[in-house]
């Protein structure tokens, strides 16, 4: 696996040497936090030599819907920006699994804080990645003292780079206090989410995960389980969750693209079921790591190969 950094950035309209992707510090977005942005993983598959982009579309489309809510006025197109990541991925040649991070910001040089009349740019870059909660045997995560954005605050729903605060501060609490994540509670005291990630729970042989009217993201890893789910048979239900049902839950798990599907055998301290990685948790991530390297041939829907030819060779595929 190589460990070099990414060299381009699609920036101002084409992919530019990373170097020349830059902006002023009066960027607008910097200042007021007004800004959209996705994320989208790559998978190495060694044997094909193919890097597979997961549910590009969806993310596109995700993004598409997000940057209306900020008034985020783009020229991109959501095939322009499709075509962009996969000639930013052929510059950069990797052979590694990846994390791709478009950007839609309030691009203006201006105080004053508004959506309005200001001008918007996206930029994209993908770097090397490897795993985001590093925790195949279980993860330990604490409910946070900080509770989840509300839809009438700053949407949680719409990736927003402002709203990131609020999951910075309840992962910075959980790390201090020696958690791998936190799991936020809305402000009706049901659970949420997590800083990054979806949360399901097993509960008698069910998958249990909190609506979207739950302060989440509309994950696209959450959409991908409840898929799988259907596959293997097991019902799904989109509901509240109380507080007390993480302590007495079969499994838990939380699943997101940067995180992919990672068990949580504890919370708060206690053990989920018995402390161990669940069945479904452990079979769900298997299904989830084969159908996003596209390894399953019934979801080879999901993966864009990037590269064309079997020895990775440049040749344009589409
Ligand atoms: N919730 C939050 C707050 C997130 O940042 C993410 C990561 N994008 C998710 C959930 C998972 O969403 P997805 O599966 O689309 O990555």
């Amino acid at each position: 696996m190589t460990t070099r950094v990414n060299r381009y950035a699609y920036f101002g309209g084409k992919v530019v040497p990373i170097e020349k992707a830059k902006v002023s510090i009066m960027t607008s977005a910097l200042h007021y936090g007004t800004g959209v942005f996705e994320g989208i993983r790559g998978f190495w598959n060694a044997q094909e030599r193919q890097l597979y982009v997961f549910r590009l579309r969806d993310h596109l489309e995700r993004f598409a819907r997000n940057l209306r809510l900020l008034l985020l006025d783009v020229p991109e197109t959501t095939d322009a920006l499709d075509g962009a990541i996969i000639e930013l991925l052929r510059r950069e040649r990797f052979e590694t699994d990846i994390y791709i991070r478009p950007l839609a910001y309030k691009s203006s040089d201006r105080v004053g804080v508004r959506l309005h009349d200001l001008e918007s740019a996206v930029a994209v870059f993908a770097v090397p990645f490897g795993e985001y909660i590093d925790r195949p045997d279980g993860a330990s995560a604490m409910v946070s003292s900080w509770r989840r954005l509300s839809d009438n605050a700053i949407p949680p729903r719409n990736k927003i780079s402002g709203a990131y605060v609020n999951s910075a501060l309840a992962k910075t609490e959980a790390a201090s206090l020696g958690f791998d994540d936190a799991l936020f509670l809305c402000e009706d005291g049901t659970v949420s989410e997590a800083s990054a990630a979806n949360l399901f729970l097993v509960r008698d042989g069910r998958l249990v995960t909190p609506p979207r009217t739950a302060g989440i993201l509309e994950g696209i890893t959450r959409a991908t389980i409840m898929e799988l789910a259907v596959d293997l048979g097991i019902a799904v239900e989109e509901r509240r969750i109380g507080r007390s049902e993480l302590y007495v839950a079969d499994e838990a798990f939380i699943c997101g693209t940067a995180v992919g599907v990672v068990p949580v055998t504890f919370v708060d301290r206690r053990a989920v079921g018995d402390g161990r990685v669940g069945a479904l948790c452990r079979d769900l991530r298997r299904r989830y790591i084969d159908a996003a390297s596209g390894r399953d041939p019934r979801h080879r829907a999901w993966c864009t190969p990037v590269y064309a030819l079997a020895d990775s060779a440049l040749a344009p595929q589409r």
